[in-house]
């Protein structure tokens, strides 16, 4: 396997990106100079020192002595609990400054089938609730998550999961105001305090 090869394998790991663009990066790279190589690659081998991942919420953000982040720190005394799926989708309703709770986010969805990597880090967010339920600072899990099959097979799965063992939390979904294959990253304000304002409890 030559150079060319071997990066865009890379590259093919990234979420989202094919065998085809995965190409179009290497070339890209390739008519770079070296003064953008350099930097991209001491940016690259920064990333993991500079940032930390929040050992409450598991969102990234730049390193500091604290083992939670600053969003944690802040709404540690409320009793919302916002499951969202990545870290993008917090950053644009923490944004918005409509919601003043805490959030965890799942780094993936439950796969739907036997036979496909599951990125959700359930077991994490199980130990989470489990705190928060002893601490008494939880009474309403809110799934803030994209509307696609694989979101709503993640949404159920959980739910009966969390459910069976915590029956007296209040469940609640982003209303959908969102519609049908929104991503939550890029909804608008006046989208998001809709779904927000309009949630719908189940229980
Ligand atoms: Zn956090």
């Amino acid at each position: 396997m030559n150079s060319i090869d071997k990066l865009a394998e890379l590259f093919q790991q990234f979420p989202g990106i094919g065998k085809r663009q995965a190409r179009r990066f290497v070339y890209f790279l390739l008519h770079k100079d070296n003064g953008y190589i350099g930097q991209l690659l001491n940016e690259i081998s920064a990333i993991k020192q500079q940032i930390n991942q929040c050992q409450s919420c598991f969102r990234f953000y730049p390193k500091d002595t604290k083992i939670e982040c600053p969003i944690c720190i802040q709404h540690k005394e409320s009793g919302h609990l916002m499951i969202v799926e990545k870290d993008a989708d917090l950053e644009n309703i923490h944004k918005t400054g409509l919601y003043d709770g805490k959030y965890f986010v799942l780094g993936g969805f439950i796969a739907s089938h036997e036979k496909k990597r599951s990125y959700a880090s359930v077991d994490q967010l199980l130990a989470r609730i489990e705190c928060d339920v002893q601490a008494k600072k939880i009474d309403e899990l809110i799934f803030g998550l994209s509307i696609s099959p694989e979101a709503e097979h993640t949404r159920l799965r959980l739910y009966s999961m969390i459910h069976e063992k915590y029956p007296d939390l209040v469940f609640s979904t982003l209303g959908r105001g969102l519609s049908t294959g929104t991503e939550l990253e890029y909804s608008d304000t006046e989208t998001l305090k809709y779904a927000l304002g309009s949630r719908i409890k189940q229980n």
